[in-house]
């Protein structure tokens, strides 16, 4: 197979927007989609956040449109996962496992995985009272009880953000102090919404059988007193993976082990280009992972008009 002008890693909102406008631009992209076909958002219900949709849409019908639509306009799309990749030579080299593809330019867009604490019932309920992100889910929330798990920033700031809807915020942490920033637990300790229960584990969200959350128990770390407290959401704030294992030693990652990139998508490896969750820690939306999968197909683009002579073949 010749080499292809792009290669896509990577389905979620980034991955087929960066599709749908390398395929608009005649670039007839490959994408590869993943362990986790359609991405995080295919772990949600309704998604109310997408501008256009006023009456919202389920999370799994968004992305199974962007995939139809990457596909109408020409994108390849193999349902098949990376397992390596080279992108110290050119064209570069990015294998399956059963494939060997070679491409002029590559756009990752592996993101990241919110941490889970690893109960069934959290698997099973999530989007269905269970979350990994307040700014997605909180509004379903209103003058509702509900918990966050964690200890750090993120627990903090959802915590707070879920109090404009939630009449209580239970901030559930394991240990008796905090990761968090100093200011960031001020601002969480001033606010009269949130209830504390530090050194205290969650054991089990109830109730599964329902389908819905209903309560959730909690363990003292230090008695070992197990406690039902009702609530009608839990959301796992314990931080997120980047979705960066194949990179390593070959792009920049920063200390959290994200891909850094600058002027828009770009890496420190020409041609290579980042969006989506996978480069970004700080805004972790649907809405900003299609926008920058928008970028790196322009980037891309661009890189490909400009690409020396004997890699055009
Ligand atoms: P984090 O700093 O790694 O904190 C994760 C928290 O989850 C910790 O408190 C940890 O507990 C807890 N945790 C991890 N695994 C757990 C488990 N299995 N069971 C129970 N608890 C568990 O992650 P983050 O809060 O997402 O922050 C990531 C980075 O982004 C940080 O550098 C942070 O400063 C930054 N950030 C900044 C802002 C902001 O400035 N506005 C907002 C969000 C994030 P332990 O403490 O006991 O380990």
């Amino acid at each position: 197979m010749s080499t292809r002008n792009v290669i896509i890693i990577g389905s979620g909102p980034a991955g087929l927007t960066a599709a749908l406008y390398t395929a608009r631009a005649n670039l007839q992209p490959l994408l590869i989609e993943g362990l986790e076909a359609g991405g995080q958002l295919m772990m949600t219900t309704l998604v109310e956040n997408w501008p256009g949709r006023k009456d919202g849409v389920m999370g799994p019908d968004l992305m199974m449109e962007m995939r139809e639509q990457a596909l109408k306009f020409g994108a390849e799309i193999v349902q098949n996962y990376v397992t390596s990749v080279d992108l110290c030579t050119t064209p570069f080299v990015v294998k399956t496992a059963d494939h060997e593809y070679t491409a002029k330019t590559v756009i990752i867009a592996t993101g990241a995985s919110a941490r889970l604490l690893g109960l069934p019932s959290e698997r099973t309920l999530m989007g269905h009272g269970v979350s990994t992100c307040a700014t997605c889910d909180g509004f379903f929330f209103r003058g509702h009880e509900i918990a966050v798990v964690g200890g750090g920033d993120s627990a903090m700031e959802e915590a707070m953000y879920l109090t404009r809807f939630a009449s209580k915020v239970t901030l559930v942490h394991r240990r008796e102090t905090l990761r968090a920033s100093k200011i960031m637990q001020d601002k969480a300790r001033a606010n009269p919404k949130i209830v504390w229960r530090l050194n205290t584990e969650l054991d089990e969200i109830i109730d599964h059988g329902k389908g819905e959350v209903t309560a959730m128990k909690l363990r003292d770390a230090k008695t070992g007193v197990v406690e039902e407290v009702p609530v009608s959401g839990v959301f796992v704030a314990i931080g997120h993976t980047p979705n960066t294992s194949l990179f390593k030693g070959q792009l920049e990652l920063d200390a959290n082990g994200y891909i850094i990139t600058h002027d828009g998508s770009k890496t420190r490896v020409p041609g290579v280009f980042a969006c989506g969750d996978v480069q970004d820690h700080i805004y972790r939306q649907a809405i900003t992972a299609a926008g920058s999968g928008c970028m790196a197909a322009l980037d891309a683009e661009h890189y490909l008009d400009g690409i020396p002579e004997h890699l055009q073949s």
